[in-house]
């Protein structure tokens, strides 16, 4: 689906799965505005995306923080003309047992994946309304919406929570065109996940090995990460959705760990 003359902004694009859906999304034709924290790599990535011949403009953006965010929305729509796309991805992954859950951790899990899509969804829907050609809100969540694992207890409150947030942003955004959706993927080989893979041998007392087979793909029908790819393919094809029969929904990409 073309998305020709649309402007996107994706959060924590500068690496993983936000990277991917920006290079999808410019491959499809809409102007990205990479949104990250690490403005260095946000640039690398706008770069690439201008060098291929596509549309891309990096801004500096902490999710948690409403000036920062207000600030980097107001500088993509002055640059770009209008807002058509949100992409609210940003995350990080902090893994303890709840005894040992830090609450400063708990805290800046909540802010990054909570705060962070209610502060980029606020900021961005006044102008999607003010296009008035309707849009797309998309947040990145996780079989982790609908499942619970061991050691995940910020990440998984706020995964599910993002499924609520949607569904309200699409009940008040449906009378003008904007449709809200969770994209839930399985594990993808990512900074994040790479992260995580001692973290979990340690605290569980197994190998890593273990941890990839026996904890992160038991689940799936093949033993197969998803791919940035998969992800980045479902995130575009709810971008150019032409009408707001998917609204409110979740997908799950996650080779059937989870079925819903
Ligand atoms: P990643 O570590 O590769 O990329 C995350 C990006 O977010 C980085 O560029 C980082 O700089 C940025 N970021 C972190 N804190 C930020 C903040 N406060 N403000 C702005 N940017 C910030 O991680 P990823 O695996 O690509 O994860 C992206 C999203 O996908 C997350 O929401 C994650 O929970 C979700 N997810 C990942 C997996 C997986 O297996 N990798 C599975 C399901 C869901």
């Amino acid at each position: 689906m073309s998305l020709q003359g649309k402007v996107a902004l994706v959060t924590g694009a500068a690496s993983g799965i936000g990277e991917q859906c920006a290079r999808k999304l410019a491959a499809d034709g809409a102007a990205v505005v990479i949104a990250d924290l690490n403005l260095v790599n946000a640039q690398k990535v706008a770069d690439d995306i201008v060098a291929g011949g596509g549309k891309a403009l990096a801004v500096a953006m902490d999710v948690t923080n409403e000036d920062a965010v207000n600030a980097g929305i107001e500088e993509a729509v002055a640059k770009l003309g209008s807002l058509d796309v949100l992409v609210s991805n940003a995350g990080i992954q902090i893994v303890n047992p709840i005894e040992d859950y830090a609450f400063a951790d708990w805290k800046k899990m909540l802010a990054i994946h909570l705060d962070g899509a209610f502060l980029t969804t606020k900021a961005a829907i006044k102008h999607i309304y003010a296009g008035g050609k309707g849009g797309s809100i998309i947040y990145m969540g996780s079989v982790h919406s609908h499942e619970a694992s061991k050691l995940k207890s910020a990440y998984v409150t706020a995964k599910h929570g993002l499924l609520g947030l949607a569904r309200v942003v699409a009940k008040e955004g449906g009378s003008r065109g904007v449709r809200a959706n969770v994209v839930c993927p399985g594990f993808v080989r990512t900074p994040l996940v790479d992260k995580q893979i001692p973290e979990q041998a340690k605290a569980l007392g197994i190998s890593e090995a273990q941890v990839v087979k026996d904890v992160m793909l038991k689940e799936t029908v093949d033993g197969e990460f998803t791919t940035i790819d998969d992800v980045a393919n479902t995130v575009a094809f709810l971008a150019g959705f032409g009408s707001a029969a998917l609204t409110g929904q979740s997908i799950v990409v996650s080779h059937g760990w989870f079925m819903q």
